[in-house]
C-alpha cells in the first residue's frame, strides 16, 4: 500500500516568533510545489500562532511538541489539546524521548495524552525508541514491544488509523550518531509487524512510521530508500531552512 511520506521537523526549545518568521520566509519557497510528501513543523507553543498564520495556503502544516489530556483547569504550565487545535495546528508531537528522560514521560500518560490528541482531531506523532543501553543489552525489541503495547497498542484500530509513530532511538537524537539504514529499517519492519499482529495486515500496511536521529540531508536518501521507513522526524537540521528543505527534497540528496 503506497504511503504518502512525512517529513516533520521538531525545532524542541529554539526560535522567538521573529525567527521563526525569518525561517518561513527562506523555507517557503524551498519547498513550493513539494507534494510528494507531507511537511510538517512542530515549534514550541510561543510561536504556534505566528508559524500557522505564516505557512497559511502553502500546504505545510503546524504541530505543537507536547500537550496535557486535560481539556482545561488549574494545571499550571500545561497546554491543552483544544488549545493547540484552536492555534491553527493539525498535529503533536507525544512521548519523545526527552519527554520521557527530562519530564517523567511513560507509556501511560503517552497514552493519555494520544487519547486527548485524537479527541480533539489532532494527529499525534507518537514517539518510541531505545536508550544506548537498551540496544547493547540486546533489549531493543523488548522495549519497543514494551512502549507499543503499553502505549499506543490499546487504541481502537479507528483511533489507530490516525496516528503517525516515529522511531527514533534515543542514541541517535542529536548525537550525529544516526542509525544505519539496515538498523533502522530492522526496528521499523519489526514495529510494523506489532501492528499488525495487534491490528491486522491492513492496518499495519497504511502506517507511517518515521525514523528521527541525526537526519541530515547526507542521509536522508539512504533511509528514506528503505522499505518500511516512510519519513523523518528531524530535529537540529530543521532548524536550517535550507538543511530541512534538501530534507523534503529527499530524493534529490546523495544517496
Ligand atoms: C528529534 O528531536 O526528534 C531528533 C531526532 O533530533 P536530531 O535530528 O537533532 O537528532
Amino acid at each position: 500500500m503506497a504511503r504518502k511520506p512525512v517529513i516533520a521537523g521538531n525545532w524542541k526549545m529554539f526560535k522567538t516568533v521573529e525567527e521563526t518568521v525569518r525561517f518561513f520566509d527562506e523555507f517557503k519557497p524551498l519547498v513550493a510545489g513539494a507534494d510528494h510528501c507531507e511537511v510538517l513543523l512542530c515549534t514550541p507553543f510561543p510561536v504556534l500562532t505566528a508559524a500557522v498564520e505564516t505557512v497559511r495556503g502553502t500546504g505545510i502544516a503546524i504541530g505543537a511538541q507536547n500537550l496535557y489530556w486535560e481539556k482545561q483547569g488549574a494545571f499550571t504550565g500545561e497546554v491543552s489539546a483544544p488549545m493547540i487545535k484552536a492555534a491553527g495546528c493539525s498535529h503533536v508531537l507525544v512521548g519523545h524521548s526527552e519527554r520521557r528522560q527530562y519530564f517523567g514521560e511513560t507509556d501511560a500518560t503517552v497514552l493519555k495524552r494520544t487519547l486527548a490528541a485524537l479527541e480533539e482531531g489532532l494527529t499525534p506523532v507518537v514517539c518510541i525508541g531505545e536508550t544506548l543501553d537498551e540496544r547493547e543489552s540486546g533489549a531493543t525489541e523488548a522495549v519497543l514491544a514494551t512502549q507499543f503495547t503499553d502505549g499506543v497498542g490499546s487504541l481502537t484500530p479507528d483511533q489507530f488509523s490516525r496516528i503517525i509513530i516515529a522511531y527514533e532511538p534515543v542514541w541517535a537524537i542529536g548525537t550525529g550518531r544516526t542509525a544505519t539504514p539496515e538498523i533502522a529499517e530492522e526496528a521499523h519492519r519489526f514495529i510494523r509487524q506489532k501492528v499488525a499482529e495487534k491490528f491486522g495486515a491492513g492496518l499495519a500496511g497504511g502506517m507511517r512510521i518515521l525514523y528521527g536521529g541525526s537526519v541530515k540531508p547526507d542521509n536522508v536518501n539512504s533511509l528514506m530508500s528503505c522499505e518500511n521507513i516512510d519519513g523523518g522526524l528531524v530535529g537540529g537540521a530543521s532548524l536550517k531552512p535550507e538543511d530541512f528543505a534538501k530534507i523534503v527534497h529527499f530524493a534529490d540528496q546523495p544517496a
